[in-house]
């Protein structure tokens, strides 16, 4: 009996399949892996893609356990300042996107730093000029702040008679006109008020642009780390089109100032599953971040000058809702995402793990932690003990500014030598998965996977390794961003490219496993997701 061709085959690149074996071609029918090594030459037929020599390794599709593409894609798809570094480059590319988008009836984004404008504030004068008389609303990088154009102000009756809100300030001239810069509640009121919140066009676009992107670097899953009504629509109808190209699992956001009450709608919620759209897990936001003191830790924080303080953080969603709550999903089929950034934080988001176990027994949820940024070192193996996923941002990991100026001043020398344990995680047995936050920072794991490796910013790679005992090998921390993160999105034919898996693939131009750690040195050239070339100039 003639056996079919593959529609795709992959050749001249070896294919690491994920299992801890290597082969040298790979063919796919349907979507799936049919064969890998010696048997892909006979299953080559006329109507087979064939991708000869597109790059020097090719890993399964990575996928990404913790990204927020709809929120990233808003920054793709509206006015981003991110990247930019001065006034003038800020009004250039406001005015080009003015320019490029007639249709749009307000001008929106943000990204801006206070330090390109005198004295850190703005002028609505700067931006009348290039804002074709729209209003205009842009939030800061920080998101503490807003950037406000005159006809934005005269929209919302803002004028030299208009008092202050109780939660924030109005920047004014010696008139005690707005500027155009609002501070804190200010901005917040003025947005929840008189900007349109995005339609679900609109979130369709920020998805597809941030798919776009997330393909562009070989990620063909992930999990969305904050999935709200509105997005939840928005990857259905993208799912049920065939537009959603990458495998998504959604996490419903739990709402901190309300009960288990909630747990009605994302059932109901949970039902909306569609194609590659999967809205099962429930995110807990645990606590804060250490930045700003509220991380929930054990001990008080220090004052930033080597003094104490009597403050030992916040947690948002209390210990006697948390565990109840985790329970009660648990029993449910959820799977729990947790953010823990403090050990207080942690040690009660596994306590929330061990109180579920006790109540219903072993389950398959992999349950999973983010963030992980101090850990108690007796709640290290919990996480095998427990069945809890360490999902990792490897990219934090590194000795940066910021940890230099607004981390390590607030927790000490001695916590800080907690920070970010992986290796330690790793050894006690805990499954490690890999995800990036992006927008909070790079949505690239050939970046990411060199931080998990060396513990160096890549750009800065002279510097000293930040906890070097907690590196990870590079095939450690390939699994985390392949095998690892499937596993936390229960993705049983995803992670790994042997026989009858997905053909989800990532060719990358360089064997990253001759690069010494720097596998930001490599790129991806060509991405395979469910058998479909999704980027690459193949
Ligand atoms: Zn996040």
């Amino acid at each position: 009996m003639p056996v079919a061709a593959a529609d795709l085959a992959v050749v001249g690149s070896r294919v690491w399949l994920g299992d801890g074996s290597s082969s040298a071609a790979l063919a796919a029918r349907d979507g799936r892996v049919i064969a890998v090594g010696d048997d892909v030459p006979a299953l080559i037929g006329a109507g087979t893609r064939v991708l000869d020599g597109v790059g020097a390794l090719v890993v399964p599709g990575f996928q990404d356990a913790h990204v927020h593409p709809p929120q990233a894609g808003r920054h793709m798809t509206t006015v981003n300042l991110r990247e930019l570094s001065s006034r003038a480059d800020y009004l250039d590319r406001i005015a080009s996107y003015v320019a490029d988008h007639p249709e749009a009836a307000w001008v929106v984004g943000g990204g801006w730093s206070m330090e390109h404008f005198p004295g850190g504030l703005p002028h609505r004068a700067d931006l009348d000029p290039v804002t074709a008389g729209k209003p205009a609303f842009l939030f800061n990088r920080d998101v503490h702040g807003a950037w406000v154009n005159s006809a934005a102000l005269a929209l919302a009756g803002i004028d030299a008679s208009t008092p202050d809100p109780p939660d924030g300030r109005y920047e004014r001239d010696a008139d005690g006109a707005p500027i155009g810069m609002l501070h804190e509640g200010a901005a917040y009121s003025f947005e929840s008020t008189w900007v349109p919140a995005p339609s679900s066009a609109d979130w369709e676009a920020a998805i597809l642009a941030a798919q776009a992107r997330l393909h562009a670097l070989g990620i063909t899953g992930w999990q969305d780390a904050w999935v709200t009504p509105a997005t939840l629509e928005a990857y259905r109808s993208l799912a049920g089109d065939g537009r959603l190209t990458a495998r998504v699992v959604g996490a419903l956001w739990w709402d901190r100032h309300s009960d288990l009450g909630q747990i009605a709608g994302f059932l109901e919620q949970r039902e909306r599953a569609v194609g590659t759209f999967h809205p099962t897990t429930v995110k807990i936001m645990v606590d804060g971040i250490i930045e700003n003191q509220t991380a929930a830790m054990f001990e008080p924080f220090h004052d930033g000058h080597g003094g104490r303080t009597d403050n030992r953080g916040l947690m948002y969603v209390d210990r006697d809702v948390l565990l109840p709550a985790v329970t009660e999903l648990d029993r449910l089929g959820f799977q729990v995402h947790m953010h823990a950034i403090g050990d207080r934080a942690v040690h009660a988001a596994l306590d929330a793990v061990a109180a579920a176990r006790a109540n219903n027994g072993a389950s398959d949820s992999r349950h999973h932690i983010a963030h992980l940024q101090v850990v108690s070192p007796d709640d290290v193996p919990r996480f095998a003990d427990l069945d809890v996923v360490a999902n990792c941002q490897a990219y934090w990991a590194q000795h940066e500014p910021q940890m230099e100026e607004h981390t390590i001043p607030w927790i000490g020398a001695a916590r800080a030598e907690l920070q970010y344990p992986f290796q330690s995680l790793r050894r006690t047995g805990a499954r490690l998965a890999m995800g990036s936050d992006w927008p909070v920072t790079t949505a690239d794991p050939l970046r990411e996977m060199e931080v998990a490796v060396r513990r160096v910013d890549p750009d800065r790679r002279a510097t000293a390794s930040f906890l070097p005992q907690e590196r990870l090998t590079l095939v450690e921390a390939l699994a985390g961003f392949t095998s690892g993160a499937a596993h936390v999105n229960h993705d049983e034919a995803g992670g790994r490219l042997t026989v009858g898996a997905r053909a989800d693939l990532a060719v990358v131009d360089q064997d990253l496993f001759a690069l010494e750690g720097r596998t930001a040195d490599a790129r991806v050239t060509c991405t395979v997701a469910a058998g479909q070339v999704v980027y690459g100039d193949v």
